[in-house]
């Protein structure tokens, strides 16, 4: 991997220089909330830590049409737009590898490799706040799965270069570049020390999978879903969450179909159910437990770590306060002070 380093003033140029590849989208605040949006180097808030929506919404779409069907005919028209998504944080690029790894698994998806094909990822450093915890998570630095990652010296920026197309756009940017010396060596080591002594967030995920997997009879579960509100914020928010749903819409009139392909949540009722009407996971609390059991115990055993990069979305995001934090603390029988654990729901 090729290190260089790029001056402060040189970053937007830098930017512009990559819209060469495509569309430049990234990181911009909307009042209190930050997404990402296309938009010019200088309205990028650099200091943003998590978008509302994870970058995932570039690779596979919130919702799309997969097919169209037409006088016994079908077409499939996905192509994505050429796109350069800067501003992506080490645990973001993480939840990419993951959603990469499952949709190449067992065969590769065609439009997440459409989309990846059309994308140049390119990553920045970050500092946490209250809600991040990826240090646990083992996803704080990323050594894969970006084009080109900056870190943020300051006076400077460190530009690492992680793949061939990365290569490739520094026939776009890289009169910006300037090779690195030992004091930005120096800096970035210094700097590393700063940002590890920066998280205030504690969380111990150590031994989850199998907390998680003792306790499946846990009243904590039970708990849990009486406070749930089955509203799927925490899945849609998920930078790893994967799961979807097909739908074919009929204009018998027209003799035509699309089948549109959205994003679905495991937390919703129907997502267990099968014909005739039975449904596997009526309760909320089975849902819940299934996430849980994906995220901390499944995905470990498959991959070796955790579906869970620590981002802190759904810290932010859940109305009574379910989320990684909660549930591992509950679990492991330590204190919380999460809305769920503290609400007298009557009827589940
Ligand atoms: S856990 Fe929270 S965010 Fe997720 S479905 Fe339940 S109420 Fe909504
Ligand atoms: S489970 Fe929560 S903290 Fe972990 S990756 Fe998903 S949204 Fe982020």
């Amino acid at each position: 991997m090729r290190l260089f380093k790029l001056k402060r003033n040189n970053l937007f140029p830098f930017l512009r220089g990559l819209e060469g590849f495509g569309e430049l989208w990234g990181p911009v605040r909307k009042g209190r909330k930050v997404v990402y949006a296309r938009a010019k180097p200088e309205e990028f808030d650099l200091e943003a830590l998590r978008t509302i929506i994870p970058a995932k919404k570039f690779f596979l779409p919130p919702r799309f049409t997969a097919l169209k069907f037409r006088d016994n005919t079908w077409e499939d028209d996905y192509r994505p737009r050429r796109k350069v998504i800067f501003g992506l944080h080490p645990c973001e690029i993480h939840a990419l590898n993951i959603y990469h790894r499952f949709y190449t698994r067992l065969f590769t998806d065609p439009y997440y490799e459409r989309s990846k094909e059309a994308t140049l990822i390119v990553g920045l450093s970050c500092v946490p706040d209250d809600h991040c915890f990826c240090y646990a998570t083992g996803t704080s630095t990323v050594n894969e799965g970006f084009d080109l990652f900056l870190t943020d010296l300051g006076d400077r920026l460190l530009v690492w270069v992680g793949s061939p197309r990365g290569e490739e756009s520094l026939k776009l940017v890289g009169k910006f570049l300037e090779d690195v010396e030992q004091k930005d060596i120096s800096d970035y080591v210094a700097w590393r020390k700063r940002r590890d002594a920066a998280f205030k967030l504690k969380v111990d995920l150590d031994g989850m999978p199998e907390i998680v997997s003792f306790s499946y009879d846990s009243p904590v579960w039970e708990k849990m879903g009486r406070a749930c509100l089955s509203c799927g914020t925490c899945t849609m928010v998920c930078p790893t969450c994967t799961c979807f749903d097909l739908e074919d819409e009929y204009d018998l009139k027209r003799a035509e179909m699309h089948r549109e392909r959205f994003w679905y949540s495991c937390v919703f009722r129907e997502y267990s159910m099968v014909a005739g009407g039975h449904n596997f996971r009526e309760a909320r609390s089975e849902r819940l437990k299934l996430w849980y059991t994906h995220k901390l115990v499944g995905f470990m055993s498959e991959y070796g770590a955790p579906a869970c990069v620590g981002c802190g979305r759904c810290v932010v995001s859940c109305p009574v306060g379910i989320n990684v934090i909660s549930v591992v603390r509950a679990l492991r029988q330590e204190r919380t002070t999460a809305l769920w654990t503290k609400m007298e729901v009557k009827d589940a």
